[in-house]
């Protein structure tokens, strides 16, 4: 075997960045093994390029943001919380701002500035290899002695006294992450939660495509008949469905219904802000006036113009017909129309559009207070490799930190 390094850290993402980071600073000789040619493709493209960093909410409500256990991520954001994450790349020069919602985002609204940070700061106190593909690790009775890489077309075998797997998941798979250390941990003994998509967009039944935007509705999620889930907010239809914010947040939930062959629907409320009634009283006054309006008259006032013929199409309304002969069972279909909206959900957008990966190496078998394995003496595993994933506001990114951090400093002890 080659060289010797104390630490082995695979993959340079958020996780392993900060993961070599930590390490070093337990005085461990640390190598960063990085397949792309340059490290962290994906935190490179973060926040729509501006990198939502983490997120400023206490500890109690950040934690139920935290899926599917928070309780596991608990210690790791205890160790290297938002604030202590915030303080650390102040501390190197990045300075950051507070938006809407808590969403930090650093001061330069440039994801590339976090991902060089960090990147410098690894290379300060670490040896980061790039296009250093880690093909297998050698695990022997409970322990990991060491792992063979390909480099410039070569197979080089090397020791260390720990490693630290942070490979990441499977979403957006061109910023190399393709989910090649499930493998790894799976021939270790590990049992790895089934990866799905999660923070996607969702296909529906019966639908026909349109491009438009929507603020302030309501989105509720059924499954199997019953509402498991509603939120409140903006949605886009797409050519597929619907995406955007209260998708995102109703994705992991309906991802797992759809994957479990459940009856999954979405229920649309534009119109939130008014009960029953409310409506009743708002299409009673668009009858008298004026006397002769057409049913596409009052649906122009009540919608945006985009969605008025896949409305009437959807609830089998007559547009022309006249106001004052409005039939009492068509009042019904416009006020469910516009309370109601339901669509099947057919499916959902695959791993090359969701932004994270939910499932991965159990958290069973990983200790929360080191990031160990357990079954495994001195390997580790960090970032979204790890079956936790996160609502969007800087979530996610924060696991892959904490995370690294409490493995870097962990397997650096070793
Ligand atoms: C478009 C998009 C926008 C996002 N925006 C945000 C946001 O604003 N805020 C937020 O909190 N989260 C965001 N996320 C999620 C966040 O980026 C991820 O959760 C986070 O990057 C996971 O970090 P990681 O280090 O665990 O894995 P990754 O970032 O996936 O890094 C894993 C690294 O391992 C390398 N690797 C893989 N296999 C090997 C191998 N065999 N050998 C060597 N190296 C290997 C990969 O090339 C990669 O560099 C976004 C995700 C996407 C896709």
């Amino acid at each position: 075997m080659k060289d010797a390094f104390d630490t082995v850290v695979v993959g340079a993402g958020p996780a392993g960045l900060m993961a070599a980071i930590a390490a070093a600073g337990k005085n461990a000789k640390v190598l960063l093994l990085e397949k792309m040619e340059k490290p962290a493709r994906k935190l490179r493209i973060t926040g729509k390029g501006r990198c939502n960093i983490t997120n400023s909410r206490q500890e109690d409500e950040f934690l139920t943001n935290i899926f599917p256990d928070s309780r596991f991520f608990k210690p790791a954001f205890k160790n290297f919380s938002n604030t202590d994450l915030v303080k650390f790349l102040n501390g190197t020069g990045l300075d950051t701002v507070e938006e809407r919602g808590g969403r930090i985002f650093p001061a330069s609204q440039r994801s590339w500035d976090v991902a060089e940070t960090l990147v410098k700061e690894a290379e300060k106190k670490a040896t980061v290899l790039c296009r250093a593909k880690v093909v297998k690790l050698f695990v022997e009775q409970n322990r990991v002695n060491g792992l063979c890489y390909e480099h410039h077309g070569q197979q080089i075998n090397i020791s260390a006294r720990a490693v630290i797997v942070a490979t990441g998941g499977l979403a957006y798979p061109l910023t190399g992450s393709t989910g090649d250390g499930y493998e790894w941990a799976r021939r270790a003994g590990h049992e790895i939660v089934s990866p799905r998509p999660s923070l996607t967009g969702l296909e529906l039944a019966d639908y026909e495509p349109i491009r438009f935007g929507l603020k302030n509705i309501e989105l509720s999620l059924l499954v199997d008949g019953g509402t498991v889930q509603k939120e409140f907010g903006e949605m886009e239809f797409t050519e597929y469905g619907i995406d955007g914010p209260v998708v995102l947040k109703i994705s992991r939930n309906a991802v797992n219904a759809v994957s479990e062959n459940k009856k999954t629907a979405v229920r649309i409320n534009f119109k939130p802000a008014l009960n029953r009634q409310q409506l009743l009283n708002r299409i009673d006054r668009e009858i008298l006036s004026p006397p002769n309006g057409q049913v596409a008259d009052l649906l122009r006032k009540m919608l945006p113009s985009p969605l008025i013929t896949p409305f009437i199409k959807k609830t089998k309304i007559s547009a022309t017909g006249k106001l004052p002969e409005l039939k009492y069972s068509d009042r019904e279909n416009i006020i469910n129309g516009l309370s109601s909206m339901q669509y099947a959900v057919s499916g959902f957008r695959s791993f090359n559009e969701a932004i994270v990966t939910a499932g991965g190496v159990s958290l069973q078998e990983i200790n929360p207070k080191t990031m160990c394995s357990k079954l495994i003496d001195n390997l580790f595993f960090a970032g979204e490799i790890i079956n936790l994933d996160a609502n969007t506001g800087g979530y996610n990114l924060q696991i892959a930190f904490s995370t690294g951090w409490m493995a870097g400093i962990n397997a650096g002890k070793l």
